[in-house]
Order: C-alpha cells, then sequence, then structure tokens
C-alpha cells in the first residue's frame, strides 16, 4: 500500500469561487507516498497528486441544499477555514493502488527475490553442514566418470579399434 508518511511536506494548490452562500474548493495536492511494491518488496517513493473539488457552505441556509436531502452531512466553512482532509482521504482511496508495483511507476521489479524454502530454486544450495559430504560425492562422481571415460577411449581407439578390425577382417 502506498502513504504519505507523517511529516512529509505536502503541497496545497487551491482555487476558492465564491458562489455566494457558498464557497466552491478546488484543490490540487501534491506529495511524495511511499510504500512497498506488493511483488518484489522493493521500495517506492514516487510523487502522486491528488485532485479535489467540492462546495462549503457558508451560510445555515446551505443546509437545506440538495446534499442534505442525500443524508450526507454537508461540508462548511467554519472559522473562515475549509476542512479537506476527509475529502483527501477518500480521493486517496479511490485512486491510490492498494497492490501497487514497481510497473505501475516505471519500475522494474527486483529479480533478485530469493526463493521460499522448498521452492523451485534454479540453483541447488547445499547445507553448509553436508557441504563435506556433497565435496566428497561430487569427487566420487568425478573418479567414476573419468574411469567410463577411459574405457570409452579404449574401445574407440587405440589398441580396441585395432581388435574390432581384426575382428571384421577374421
Ligand atoms: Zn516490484
Amino acid at each position: 500500500m502506498l502513504g504519505v508518511a507523517e511529516g512529509t511536506p505536502v503541497e496545497v494548490v487551491a482555487d476558492l469561487t465564491n458562489l455566494g452562500e457558498s464557497l466552491l474548493v478546488d484543490a490540487t495536492v501534491h506529495a511524495r507516498v511511499t510504500g512497498q511494491c506488493s511483488r518484489c518488496l522493493n521500495q517506492l517513493d514516487v510523487e502522486h497528486s491528488l485532485h479535489i473539488s467540492d462546495v462549503f457552505g457558508m451560510t445555515p441556509d446551505f443546509i437545506g441544499g440538495d446534499e442534505a436531502e442525500e443524508g450526507e452531512e454537508p461540508l462548511m466553512v467554519e472559522e473562515d477555514r475549509v476542512d479537506i482532509t476527509q475529502l483527501l482521504v477518500d480521493e486517496a482511496g479511490l485512486t491510490l493502488p492498494f497492490n501497487p508495483v514497481c510497473e505501475d511507476y516505471g519500475l522494474e521489479c527486483n529479480d533478485a527475490i530469493p526463493a521460499p524454502d522448498g521452492i523451485s530454486g534454479e540453483e541447488t544450495v547445499v547445507d553448509p553442514r553436508w557441504a563435506g559430504l556433497a565435496g566428497k560425492l561430487d569427487e566420487v562422481a568425478e573418479d567414476t566418470e573419468d574411469t567410463e571415460d577411459t574405457e570409452d577411449t579404449e574401445d574407440t581407439a587405440g589398441t580396441a579399434g585395432t581388435a574390432t578390425d581384426t575382428d571384421k577382417d577374421a
């Protein structure tokens, strides 16, 4: 999940339009959002903008407006201030990806993800406690191969070859 870390500077650029009994707030909020890629756990650190646009009531008359009919608490200008926190939280919930991945931000996932134990790793990792034994096994395997190689060589060339020729002749 992505989020704006506590203490991160947030830039707000807002247009306020006086509509008589209400105030139109059109704001763009720009901040650095951080989080983890949900695939490779890479740290994501990207710029993100949220845009909100809503009407805040300035007089009690505004309460009788459309929004009250919808059963919603109307947004109000209180003490000459507008609180856009909830609008931003809602917008962030709608637009920020719940499972962000590197590709969403033009990055590549980290390939060097260690495979979980017991799941198809390409390389066989030898338990260090058995490494000595594994080495012995390799030696034995090599010895066996060497022996076979030698026999093969004898079969195909030199005396063996001659013997075969002789057999054919005879
Ligand atoms: Zn990733």
